[in-house]
Order: C-alpha cells, then sequence, then structure tokens
C-alpha cells in the first residue's frame, strides 16, 4: 500500500473545507476539523498535529487511552464514539469534549465529574436522525426535552448537536438530512453542529457544520 501522506492529505481536506464554506458564502474559520484517528498509530496522529491538526477524534475511550500517551502534540481531544457510563471517569481523564451525550444517566454521571473537578463537561447530543435502530442518538421528537433537561446540570455543558445521518442515495437526500440537523441546532439555539464525515464533508459545510469529522479523506482507508 502507498505510505499515507498525512501533511499533503489535510492540506487537501482543509483547501476543500475553504472552497465549500466559499461556495455556501461562510467563514471557513468556523469549521472545526477533527481529524478522526481511530485504529490510527500515533506517529499518523503526530504526523496531523504537526501539520496543524487541532483536534483529534476517537471512537474508544480504551484505544484513546492507549495511543494518547504515545502522542507527543497536543491538541483537543474529542470523544465521537458511544460512551458507556462505567467508563465516564476515564473518559474525563482523555478528552475534551464528549460529542455522543445521548442519555440521562450519562448525563448525570458527566454532571457530578464535572462537579468534582470543578469544571463544566463540554458536550454535544447526538441525534439519531434517522431513527436508526442500529445507532445511538436521542430521537428528533425527544430532543427539546432532553436538551432541557441537560440545562438543568450545572457541570454539563451543552454546545451543539452531532450526528451520524442515515446513509444517503445522493447529495440532495445528504443535504436533507444536514437541513434537519441544522434547523434543530437553531430551534434549541445552540452553537455547535457536528456532522459531515470523507464522503460528505463538503455537503455538510455548505449546510451549516460548524464541526466536521474527517478520518479516511486525511489518515488513508482503515483495514
Ligand atoms: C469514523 C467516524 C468518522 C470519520 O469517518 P470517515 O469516513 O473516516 O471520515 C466521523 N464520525 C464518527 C462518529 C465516526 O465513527
Amino acid at each position: 500500500m502507498e505510505p499515507v501522506d498525512v501533511a499533503a492529505n489535510l492540506a487537501r481536506v482543509r483547501a476543500r473545507i475553504a472552497a465549500a464554506a466559499q461556495r455556501a458564502g461562510r467563514d471557513a474559520r468556523r469549521v472545526t476539523l477533527i481529524a478522526v484517528a481511530k485504529t490510527k498509530p500515533a506517529a499518523m496522529i503526530d504526523a496531523a498535529i504537526a501539520a496543524g491538526a487541532t483536534c483529534i477524534g476517537e471512537n474508544y475511550v480504551q484505544e484513546a487511552r492507549a495511543v494518547k500517551p504515545l502522542v507527543a502534540g497536543r491538541a483537543a481531544w474529542h470523544l465521537i464514539g458511544h460512551l458507556q457510563r462505567n467508563k465516564a471517569r476515564l473518559a474525563l481523564t482523555l478528552f475534551d469534549v464528549i460529542q455522543t451525550l445521548d442519555s440521562t444517566a450519562l448525563a448525570s454521571a458527566l454532571d457530578r465529574l464535572g462537579a468534582e473537578r470543578g469544571a463544566p463537561v463540554p458536550a454535544l447530543v447526538e441525534v439519531n436522525l434517522g431513527g436508526e435502530a442500529s445507532k445511538r442518538g436521542v430521537a428528533p421528537e425527544k430532543l427539546a426535552g432532553f436538551v432541557e433537561e441537560l440545562a438543568a446540570l450545572a457541570h454539563v455543558r451543552v454546545e451543539g448537536l452531532m450526528a451520524i445521518p442515515p446513509p444517503a442515495g445522493d447529495e440532495s437526500e445528504a443535504r436533507a438530512h444536514f437541513r434537519r440537523l441544522r434547523q434543530l441546532r437553531d430551534q434549541l439555539g445552540l452553537r455547535e453542529l457536528s456532522m459531515g464525515m470523507t464522503d460528505d464533508f463538503e455537503i455538510a459545510v455548505e449546510e451549516g457544520a460548524t464541526i466536521v469529522r474527517v478520518g479516511r479523506a486525511i489518515f488513508g482507508a482503515r483495514t
């Protein structure tokens, strides 16, 4: 297999984000790129950070625990995979942002831990846009109630919404999912909108994403 040039890939992804932002009349500086490193070694993560990546995404607490001590560069680490309540304490030693807040039980665990450390836990609420049984996340109909519940927690800071939309047959379908998430975000008066991956991040940026999560286009295919 060709060696992966992480720096060149990162630069290309950045340029594509900038072009998409420009098409939509947006400021590309309002789009945060998360380099999704799942299963990739520390050397590649360091290559991304050296090339300017400021945020690293991981799906599993255990994987982050194994790789993060080997990473020399500094970045903000985002948890983008499901978090079990019993791993919340460990997760907060590794991650700066939890993008997958999806239950009251997890929210209270994070609230307790945030109180303990004396600093609120930045989090995004994961939305199950398509109501897919295979996916985590809060159903759109339950979102407003859930976010209201979270507002009562002093040590969880809800910054926005995150979703992995259902597979889209074509671009207009993908766009419709992103629009829906944006509407939900707007209705709730939240700031961040985490949507868009390797196959669709440009559409997501055009539709208002403030955070895109890109793995393969930066680090190469996962084996
Ligand atoms: C793997 C993953 C990504 C990145 O996917 P790519 O297709 O590799 O860009 C983004 N978000 C989540 C939640 C993921 O699990």
